[in-house]
């Protein structure tokens, strides 16, 4: 624990971290020291983890990204934090994300962009570490933390495990319990791990899932050892290619890593079989119609009353409303309000909203049918390498474009894992995709093993 405390602070251009905890990380380890010495070891005693800003911490600051929450101190524990501490795991502190996990590339981050370890080669260009998890990814690859909890809503585990070179799963919805992970949006939110290795997210996993009467969405599944299920192999194992995966503008190199992928699996006895996500070119609209519709009305009790910050000298109640909020949300939060109240308003919700969740159902359908053909779905994760800081932030749509193969698998509600499966020609890393079948998050960790 002392030699990650002092990484992390001698990683602080990196901006991986917005509250760096040491005295509380420093403690954990001592509690976690006597446990090793009395034989009471618990499965992860004394390993420092980074927590994701998102996730409330009692005690310790979390702001979300936010300024509106700038200097909130939640009163309690998220349960997902919760099970890790109850496990033994160690707080290093809280790690930067975009703001409310708005974004692909942790720009949006109210404390300033997370900046990626990794570079091209030959070029000394800052690159981003993936969003909106990013200070997860950043802290993970540079190796301030053994793992990190992550939040997933359209991508935002997977997209900065890729590319960073990490592992990181979205586990089915209703696996990690939701309460006391500030909302972005709620039927699509879920809890996850960024680690080193698929065995170390098998292990954190194992860790995080739990059913909890706090949240009754959560789903009361028994969660297997995973990693007792790491070391099955893919013989037999039906891996479906969908074809409407090969989009137009995709990167080369994730194309060809796509195909190595497949080339991979066949060797170690995977059956690969094409399957049909017709579909798929309607996620994208999908889902920026529902994400931000359900962040609206999960952003309404920021108003400057029960949360966060607070106008000076307003007027009256409305003013203490609009200058509260005009304040305290980025721009890019603010875009995503007007999206989701405009989807949401009479005569357009039939449109929009009411629309959005029948392709939604379509969108869920499509897996339903081609898991009659296969067991698991592998895809690429990111339509291209790490971008350079600053490079799309100016046009949101470039910026959604991005999430084009991840967003499919949280509207379905389906596990998705992705691993780290090569370099591009300059030297960035790529990372694959596989989806699951719901609650099977073992045969995605044996699959992963198999890519790693
Ligand atoms: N990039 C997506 C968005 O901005 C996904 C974010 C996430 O998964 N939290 O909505």
């Amino acid at each position: 624990t002392e030699a990650f405390v002092k990484a992390v602070e001698e990683a602080r251009p990196l901006n991986a971290f917005i509250t760096e905890t040491p005295d509380i990380a420093l403690k954990m380890a001592d509690e976690s020291d006597k446990r090793i010495a009395s034989g009471t070891a618990r499965p992860l005693e004394g390993m420092p983890l980074g927590i994701k800003d998102l996730y409330c911490t009692k005690g310790t600051k979390t702001t979300a990204g936010s300024r509106i929450l700038e200097n909130y101190v939640p009163q309690y524990e998220s349960t997902v934090s919760q099970n890790l501490w109850d496990n033994g795991a160690v707080m290093l502190g809280k790690l930067n994300l975009d703001e409310f996990a708005m974004g692909s590339s942790n720009e949006t981050s109210a404390f300033g962009n997370c900046i990626s370890p990794w570079r091209a080669e030959g070029s000394d260009a800052q690159l981003v570490p993936g969003g909106s998890s990013g200070g997860s990814s950043c802290a993970v690859s540079a190796r301030l933390c053994l793992g990190a909890t992550a939040t997933d809503t359209g991508g935002s585990i997977r997209t900065p495990a890729a590319v960073t070179g990490t592992v990181g799963i979205k586990p089915t919805y209703g696996r990690c319990s939701r309460y006391g992970i500030v909302a972005f949006a709620s039927s699509l939110d879920q809890a996850g791990p960024i680690a080193h290795t698929v065995r170390d997210a098998a292990i954190l996993m194992k860790a995080m899932a739990s059913v909890d009467p706090k949240d009754s969405t959560s789903v009361d599944v028994p969660v297997p050892d995973y990693e007792a299920s790491l070391e099955g192999g893919v013989k037999g194992l039906r891996v479906g290619i969908p074809k409407e995966y090969r989009l137009e503008g995709t990167d080369p190199a994730i194309t060809a890593i796509w195909d190595k992928g497949v080339e991979w699996l066949k060797a170690q006895g995977a059956e690969i079989v094409e399957v049909s996500l017709p579909h798929t070119k309607y996620a994208l609209p999908t889902y920026y119609i529902i994400a931000p519709a359900e962040a609206s009305s999960n952003l309404a009790r920021y108003d400057g009353v029960r949360f966060g910050h607070r106008a000076d000298a307003p007027k009256d109640l409305i003013d203490l409303y609009e200058r509260s909020r005009a304040e305290g949300f980025g721009a890019e939060v603010r875009r995503r309000i007007l999206i989701g109240t405009y989807v949401l308003s009479a005569g357009y919700y039939d449109a929009y909203y009411l629309r959005a969740q029948k392709i939604r159902s379509l969108i869920a359908r499509d897996f339903t049918e081609a898991y009659k053909k296969c067991d698991v779905i592998l895809t690429p994760a990111t339509p291209a390498p790490a971008f350079g800081i600053g490079e799309k932030v100016a046009d949101p749509v470039t910026m959604y474009l991005y999430d084009v193969f991840t967003v499919t698998v949280n509207l379905a509600g389906l596990p998705a894992l992705v691993v780290p499966a090569g370099l591009s020609e300059k030297g960035l890393p790529l990372g694959l995709q596989l989806i699951g079948k719901a609650f099977d998050e073992a045969t995605l960790f044996r699959a992963g093993r198999a890519l790693e």
